[in-house]
């Protein structure tokens, strides 16, 4: 069946500013690192991007390892977007990153040059594109001179193969230095992409502020902590769920019951503002100024209903805000 999007599809989503750039994006975006792999059910896969993009979510974000095997997450979505998305290249924003281990030897993992530029012209293959919207250099190189790197993703994007640059998970010192040599190349840093969540809250210590001090955005990658921050894991460990299953980054063991503890207060609050785990997590990750959009997974379509549907309900009173500050800090 032709796919054809809902004209309702803008609406209800809140596009914030990138930094002091002239791109958007959704509040809520779709990331592809789990559940698009080639292990995984293309129609599921399909019904997913279908629907985001259906409530507004214009930003699905890829990297070259993505799977598993690596690789097959930008195949699946390569294979979707011919059938369903070709229309509508123009309002997407697709990005990709390379910087982890992708293939044997020397030449497939880290920051050279070498392996930034080769390992985008496989993205662009495996996803049937001539470009992507935004290219990440995925994290931190402690060999690499940043101006290497640096180099590498301003020729990428004098090259047309991407639009913007990104950094993923670098830290505040190495952040401002990398900012500044893109600004000198003349290929402004557009976007950060770290982890933040209610459970790990290491961007508050400075990086947040850098971002919002040089104009740039942030995309926050597992605001969910891979699904801690739902109510999945309340009575154990679903068969169907990340910690389950095998090559993932979810351990059971992981799974502690000081964390559940605060999850099932936090869980409580979020009842009483007429909300889910989910929502109340999202909700407070989008409450920084800084934080330009939530980067989501899921499995399900019905994950993706409810991460959206966060957006009805953003404010927090002082006093809702200081009960999770409590909940935390124990
Ligand atoms: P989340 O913290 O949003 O976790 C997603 C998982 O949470 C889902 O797979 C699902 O788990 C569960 N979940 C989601 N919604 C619900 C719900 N409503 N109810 C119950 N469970 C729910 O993010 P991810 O860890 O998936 O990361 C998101 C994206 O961030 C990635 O796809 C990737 O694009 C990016 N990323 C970037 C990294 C980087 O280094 N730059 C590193 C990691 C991620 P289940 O499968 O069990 O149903």
């Amino acid at each position: 069946m032709t796919y054809l999007p809902l004209k309702s599809r803008y609406d209800n989503m809140r596009y914030n500013r990138v930094g002091r750039s002239g791109l958007k994006l959704p509040a809520i975006s779709l990331g592809l690192w789990h559940n698009f792999g080639g292990v995984d059910v293309l129609e599921n896969c399909r019904a997913m991007l279908r629907r985001a993009f259906d409530l507004g979510i214009t930003h699905f974000d890829l990297a070259n390892n993505y799977g598993p095997p690596y690789g097959s997450a930008e195949e699946t979505f390569g294979q979707i977007f011919r059938k369903d998305f070709t229309t509508y290249r123009d309002e997407l924003i697709i990005s990709s990153k390379a910087g982890w281990d992708m293939w044997p030897g020397p030449y497939g993992d880290f920051g050279s040059r070498k392996y930034l530029i080769a390992s985008l012209d496989q993205s662009l293959k495996r996803m049937g594109l001539e470009y992507v919207d935004i290219f990440y250099h995925h994290r931190p190189d402690p060999e690499t001179p940043l101006e290497e790197t640096m180099g590498a993703l301003d020729s990428i994007v004098r090259s047309g193969k991407a639009l913007y640059a990104g950094i993923s998970m670098y830290p505040p010192d190495l952040t401002r230095r990398a900012v500044k040599i893109l600004r000198d190349l003349g290929t402004p840093c557009l976007i950060h992409q770290p982890n933040y969540s209610m459970l790990d809250r290491w961007v508050e210590d400075g990086l947040l502020q850098l971002l919002a001090e040089e104009g740039i955005g942030c995309i926050v990658f597992s605001p969910l902590e891979q699904g801690l921050l739902t109510n999945r894991y309340l009575k154990g460990i679903p068969i169907d769920s990340r910690a389950a299953k095998a090559n993932t980054a979810l351990d059971p063991e992981d799974i502690q019951e000081s964390q559940m503890a605060k999850v099932r207060k936090l869980s409580a609050l979020a009842q009483k503002r007429g909300q889910t785990m989910a929502q109340i997590a999202l909700g407070w990750v989008l409450r920084q100024p800084a934080v330009t959009s939530a980067l989501v997974g899921a499995s399900r379509v019905a994950q993706i209903e409810e991460s959206v549907a966060t957006l009805n309900k953003l404010d927090f009173s002082p006093e809702e805000l200081e009960a999770i500050e409590k909940i935390l800090s124990k």
